[in-house]
């Protein structure tokens, strides 16, 4: 039987008209969408009427399927002579586990491509109104997990250059770590009074963003109930929210 291909797609950050053209075609094709929890849904209703639409989504601490199920499920799908699409919130390649996926599809011998997206730590600023680089603020943006934590060894960010390197930082899966994250970029030479936003659900119906600073968003962080899914984002641009907001957060515009 001749052999199907995978599509490792970027959905976009969360509103559905983020996704790009050719990702939006993936969908449309597809006989097979494994799709992750962040992804709006909205998007599977341009799949075809017998399209299959399986769940593979991850929350943190649970595993709906955990990677390696997934990595099977791609394969024989594909294998089966199907057009895969996996489904990806954000950018594909950002956290997204695409290099392993892609690793083991080219192990297989199976067709794939990647369709990059658009990814939540530079959209969901977008839609607080805070550019990562601006000519007069920011030279420069890095992408960060804010995953690792010291205690449990896992933190292997240099965290010296982090905070004195990077004029704008995106954490992601951050929020929960917020208090390390500030304390380390502080301890590392970053100036308390360093502007930082938290956006909460970036780009959808129910984005929220509180600004502080260094010092401060922490506790308004914790004062506001912001959880996951947020971006973390450090640096001076945050100041442009006061000037180019644009996007009424909790009305669809
Ligand atoms: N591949 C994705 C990132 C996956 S990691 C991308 O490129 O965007 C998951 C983390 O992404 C979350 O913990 C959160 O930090 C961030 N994230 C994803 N969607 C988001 C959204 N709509 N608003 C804010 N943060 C989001």
């Amino acid at each position: 039987m001749e052999k199907g291909i995978v599509y490792l797609v970027g959905a976009g950050p969360g509103d559905p008209k983020l996704i790009t053209v050719y990702g939006l075609e993936c969908i449309q094709k597809a006989d097979v969408i494994a799709y992750d929890r962040l992804i709006n849904k909205e998007l599977l209703k341009h799949a075809k009427s017998d399209a299959e639409l399986i769940f593979v989504g991850k929350s943190p601490g649970k595993h709906a399927l955990i990677q390696e199920e997934i990595h099977e499920l791609l394969i024989s799908k594909a294998q089966e002579g199907k057009i895969v699409t996996r489904l990806k919130g954000g950018d594909p390649c950002v956290f997204g586990r695409v290099g392993e996926e892609a690793e083991v599809l080219a192990e297989a011998d199976i067709p794939y491509e990647i369709v990059p997206g658009i990814t939540a730590g530079i959209a969901a600023p977008a839609y607080a109104g805070i550019p990562v680089t601006h000519r007069d603020y920011a030279a420069s943006f890095t992408i960060v997990t804010g995953h690792g934590r010291q205690e449990k060894g896992m933190d292997n960010i240099n965290w010296e250059a982090l905070a004195k390197g990077s004029d704008t930082i995106a954490f992601y899966m951050g929020v929960g770590n917020l208090k390390h994250i500030c304390t380390q970029l502080i301890n590392f030479g970053r100036s308390k009074h360093t502007p930082a936003a938290v956006i909460q659900w970036g780009t959808t119906e129910e984005q929220r963003t509180v600004v502080g600073d260094l010092a401060t968003i922490e506790s308004i962080v914790q004062e506001a109930k912001i959880t996951h899914p947020a971006i973390v984002l450090v640096g001076e641009v945050v100041k442009l929210r006061e000037k180019i907001q644009w996007f009424q957060e909790g009305i669809r515009v």
